[in-house]
């Protein structure tokens, strides 16, 4: 089965062809076929598409929306020169599976999408107003341009997190306001976390009851989740992606009054601070340099510059706060798993994090670490580490891909 996966955001639409079905699921054999990038939808658009094994393309268009995006998309799959395996004509994309951000309380898993999920995600504008409508842009583009034959599948961020107690849910505001609102945690990046717990359970042998870990999903975004008995019981990521660790521009756990101080202070819109706390906080906030990471690092070892340092510090600080939350809410874990673009390839942030924490039975091995880089799946702990400490890296598109062939495959019976 072809699956055709996208992640569309506001004026951005990413995508991957995958092949898949369950005996390849089973022998972890799908394969990547091809993919590609369009921002700036909307304007003169960028676009990135590469064929596996073949080199990336990058070219230029006025693509006015999604729909034209998509369109664009197609014709380069289907024209004869682009040549992607058992790929000749559209009807080659049996069907196609959306990142969707937000699936509210609704949600539990991956879902086939028809008239009442629609009306559900529209339901949910309101808790995710930037991401929701962005993805559901991609879903009604897709409809027009690939048919309603085509299955589509939403695969939800939040859906993996909805295992979580009440009372680690619920924030201790009154009780009324999750009645008439749905005010809760609802934590994010599920699909990275649930595909780093499957790899954990693939690399050890374990069972899912047996899967006792901490996964720390570092991009950007970053975020951490408690996962005991295979399922999320916590997660740092609330009610939007705000909350929790440190990331490249957001904030992360703050005191909710510093808000209206600094709406005060600088005589500001409540709109405007919080688009501060989101856009120009955590790394980029504090260093006044970058919410990039790697160049963060560079800055702090060549030129020796005090806030990139203290940026990093923190980052790292806040991070290790949460291992220990974590250890508690799940009286001890079996392993730390590093994902993402900074789990998977800084050496010295997992350095940082796993620093002095042999107390909690976390002992890394320096050279193990150092070899952790570019996406390889590596143990990095010693072997008298009561913690095992794991750098895995995550494949959301694939998640994506595997779900909607596995809800197709219920659906028509097969
Ligand atoms: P997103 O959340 O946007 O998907 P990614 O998971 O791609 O983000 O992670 C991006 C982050 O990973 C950036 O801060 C980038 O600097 C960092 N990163 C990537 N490679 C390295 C590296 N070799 N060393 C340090 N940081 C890195």
């Amino acid at each position: 089965m072809n699956i055709f996966v996208v992640n569309a955001g506001s004026s951005s639409l990413k995508f991957q062809i995958i092949e898949t079905d369950l005996e390849l699921i089973e022998k972890h054999a799908d394969r990547q076929l091809a993919k590609g990038l369009i921002e700036r939808i909307g304007s003169e658009s960028l676009v990135t598409l590469k064929v596996e094994g073949k080199s990336t393309l990058k070219l230029t268009a006025p693509l006015r929306d999604h729909k034209a995006a998509l369109n664009y998309i197609i014709k380069w799959i289907i024209n004869p020169e682009t040549q992607i395996p058992g790929i000749e004509g559209i009807e080659d994309i049996h069907a196609i599976g959306h990142r969707t951000v937000h699936g509210g309380e609704m949600f539990h898993k991956s879902i086939r999408i028809d008239k009442e999920v629609i009306t559900a995600m529209e339901d949910n504008i309101d808790l995710a107003p930037l991401h929701n409508p962005a993805n559901l842009k991609g879903i009604y583009a897709a409809r027009e341009v690939f048919g309603p034959a085509v299955p589509q599948v939403a695969i939800f961020d939040t859906s993996f997190h909805l295992t979580m107690p009440e009372y680690a849910y619920l924030y201790p505001i009154p009780y009324q306001y999750y009645r008439r609102y749905k005010i809760r945690r609802y934590g994010f990046h599920g699909t990275s976390h649930r595909y780093i717990a499957y790899l954990y359970r693939a690399l050890t042998g374990k069972s899912k009851e047996d899967t006792n870990i901490i996964t720390l999903h570092l991009g950007n975004g970053a975020s951490a989740c408690a996962i005991k008995k295979g399922k999320s019981i916590d997660t740092s990521m609330g009610f939007t992606p705000l909350e929790g660790l440190m990331m490249g521009t957001r904030a992360g756990d703050l005191d909710a009054s510093v808000i209206e101080y600094l709406c005060h202070k600088e005589a500001a819109p409540l709109e405007e601070i919080i688009s501060v706390l989101n856009k120009r906080s955590g790394i980029l906030g504090i260093s006044g340099l970058t919410n990039d990471m790697r160049d963060l690092l560079d800055e702090e070892s060549e030129h020796k510059d005090r806030r990139a340092s203290l940026a990093i510090n923190m980052f790292c600080y806040r991070i290790k706060k949460y291992i220990g939350a974590y250890m508690a809410a799940m009286n001890g874990a079996d392993a730390i798993c590093f994902t993402g673009g900074i789990g998977e390839n800084a050496v010295e942030i997992r350095r940082r994090v796993c620093e002095n924490l042999e107390g909690m039975g976390i002992i890394l091995d320096e050279e193990s670490n150092k070899l952790a880089v570019g996406g390889k799946a590596l143990l990095i702990s010693k072997p008298e580490s009561k913690v095992e400490v794991w750098v895995l890296p995550t494949n959301e598109e694939l998640v994506l891909a595997r779900d909607t062939c596995r809800v197709v495959l219920n659906a028509s019976g097969k």
